[in-house]
């Protein structure tokens, strides 16, 4: 059932659990998270980033694809079509394409310029019943070409940004993008308490979900995180699984060479890890 993702978020804070938010990146990806998210009775997001949403085609293309795998597979669990970092024009065309969630990364923009143009897309979005997500200090990583270095976010331009109305903050708290070095310091818990304090209990975003150890992600989710992006993770697990299967010479098997077959070992490993994280973020049975 495709839904905004305000509602899913504020049980996710009260309940003291969080929502995954998994990138899609084609029919395959879409299935398996969508169907994983029904066996296990969990809320989920669909994550599209403006590259991944070229890459299907366009955004009237994924949200097409999406309303109707979500209704064909009888998926009965709240789901959120959700842009991911969109810039400005890509939030507009995401609304006109139909998606029930965005997010705007106004980040690198100077605060008030941010401000001004969340303060736009929360009005336009909230007129259609579509979600808003918005950022304060950048991810660290890279994110979709633009690197950013760890920035821990300013908790008084965090409550700048909440109280503009948004459904949801992404906040920096020393996590990055894609898979951590060695030598990270770990997620910064006085900042993200700061910033929970100061942003009146808006539901916050941890993204790069990718790596963060266990205990991080339960303290993370007791200090108010109740969405959490996972993309990375899929991706090297999907990988994995293919290069297995061509490793061992399956796909010149019989008629290992078919599509369904050769792309079916990594259509489950996206399964497995999206059960994984459903069941660290606790969001199991809270459909
Ligand atoms: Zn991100």
């Amino acid at each position: 059932m495709l839904v905004n993702a305000r509602d899913m978020l504020i049980q996710a804070r009260d309940g003291h659990y969080a929502v995954g938010q998994f990138n899609i990146n084609n029919l395959e990806w879409t299935k398996a998270i969508l169907l994983t998210a029904q066996e296990l009775n969990s809320p989920v997001i669909l994550g599209v980033s403006e590259g991944a949403g070229k890459y299907m085609g366009g955004f009237k293309t994924v949200a097409a694809m999406v309303k109707a795998m979500d209704e064909s597979l009888g998926i009965t669990v709240p789901v959120a079509l959700h842009l991911d970092h969109g810039t400005y024009e890509g939030a507009k065309a995401c609304l006109a394409a139909g998606f029930t969630s965005i997010m705007f990364d106004g980040s690198h923009y100077p605060i008030e310029e941010n401000v001004a143009k969340t303060t736009e897309l929360v009005a336009l979005a909230h007129e259609m019943g579509v979600s808003v997500e918005a950022e304060v200090g950048a991810i660290g990583g890279e994110e979709d070409g633009v690197i950013g270095a760890g920035e821990v976010a300013d908790p008084a331009e965090c409550a700048k940004i909440s109280a503009l109305g948004i459904d949801f903050l992404a906040a920096g708290i020393g996590n990055i993008h894609g898979k951590y070095p060695a030598n990270w310091k770990g997620l910064d818990f006085v900042a993200l308490d700061a910033i929970h304090n100061s942003t009146d209990t808006i539901p916050l975003v941890l993204h790069g979900g990718t790596g963060i150890p266990a205990d991080m992600i339960q303290k993370a989710i007791n200090l108010g995180v109740s969405k959490i992006n996972v993309n990375t993770e899929c991706q090297l697990a999907f990988a994995a699984a293919t290069r297995a299967y061509i490793e061992a010479g399956k796909d010149q098997q019989g008629k290992g060479f078919d599509p369904r077959k050769l792309l079916a070992p990594g259509f489950e490993a996206i399964k497995a890890t999206v059960k994984d994280k459903m069941e660290l973020f606790g969001s199991v049975g809270k459909a």
